[in-house]
């Protein structure tokens, strides 16, 4: 496949699940089971182009790397998912509804600027959440797992400490009147875009595509190594949002991980934001050990 043909792969891919979700049937595109198999399939896609023309070497999957992919992947579709609807959409929609909140005009939008809508909503919290994240103590310690990664691939947008995963994925969608097809719709663009910004693969979009999305350009970059150069490019897909708050940085990078690239297992990454208070608590225990000896 020609260099130009394959920097086809990813816009294409962005209007075939557009297409899908405007054309198919309500019966398909109403029931939740829709975007939980688009969202399987999306990613199964990005990652089988990883086999096809991988980017690096040293980030080709192993079998340690695939399960524990895997593992994120499910959790996400299950108790993260779970979670956020319960807890974050569900009094939302309350609050909408005792409020009186009411977006007639957004039913009224073409389907296109509906789905452009759920993009930007969620785009622009994850955004400032992310940023935050690395600008406050808590919270970085509940991101930190995520750029504890030593391999970008696929899957790996979904893997990260738990407290995390949910906090990213808040949004204000719930207040807004929207068809549930353009929400899905939504949902999946993201999924490809942010699949494709860690996946190891050669599949490069076009420029104008990368002026307006995350590419696995200007996400291994803010992958880096160095602390200094992870705080840029925070747009989980849309990056025009680093360009307009002047966070975008240009640039590339293959060694990715933090602390001298240490792994982490799973376990690892679900203790990590209760670090410090485990090491208090053994450093109390070790002090009366030694003061009792
Ligand atoms: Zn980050
Ligand atoms: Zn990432």
């Amino acid at each position: 496949m020609s260099s130009i043909a394959k920097s086809y792969v990813q816009p294409a891919a962005a209007v075939a699940i557009l297409l899908f979700w405007t054309y198919a049937p309500a019966a398909w595109t109403t029931t939740p089971w829709a975007i939980v198999l688009a969202t399987a399939l999306t990613t199964a896609f990005v990652q089988l182009l990883e086999f096809l023309d991988e980017r690096h070497a040293g980030w080709r999957l192993d079998r340690r790397e695939f399960l524990t992919d895997l593992f994120y992947v499910v959790l996400g579709m299950t108790a993260i998912a779970w979670v956020t609807a319960h807890l974050a959409e569900a009094p939302l929609t309350a609050l909408k509804q005792a409020l009186g909140i009411t977006t007639p005009w957004a039913m009224r939008m073409p389907f296109l600027l509906q789905v452009a809508l759920v993009v930007l909503l969620i785009e622009f919290g994850q955004y400032w959440m992310h940023r935050l994240m690395h600008n406050a103590l808590p919270l970085w310690l509940t991101h930190a797992p995520h750029h504890h990664l030593t391999q970008l691939n696929a899957m790996k947008g979904s893997v990260g400490n738990p407290i995390e995963l949910v906090l990213i994925s808040l949004s204000v969608v719930a207040l807004f009147d929207l068809p549930l097809p353009a929400v899905f719709c939504g949902l999946n663009i993201l999924v490809l875009v942010s699949s494709f910004a860690h996946a190891n693969t050669r599949f490069d979009p076009p420029l104008w595509y990368a002026f307006v999305f995350t590419t696995i350009r200007s996400h291994s970059l803010h992958h880096s190594t160095d602390y200094a150069s992870t705080r840029c490019n925070y747009a989980n897909s849309l990056i025009l949002l680093d360009r307009l708050f002047g966070t975008f940085r240009a640039g590339e990078a293959e060694e990715v991980g933090q602390d001298e690239r240490r792994r982490l297992s799973i376990r690892e990454q679900m203790l990590f934001p209760f670090q410090p208070a485990i090491a208090r608590i053994r450093d109390r225990h070790a002090r009366s050990a030694a003061t009792a000896g």
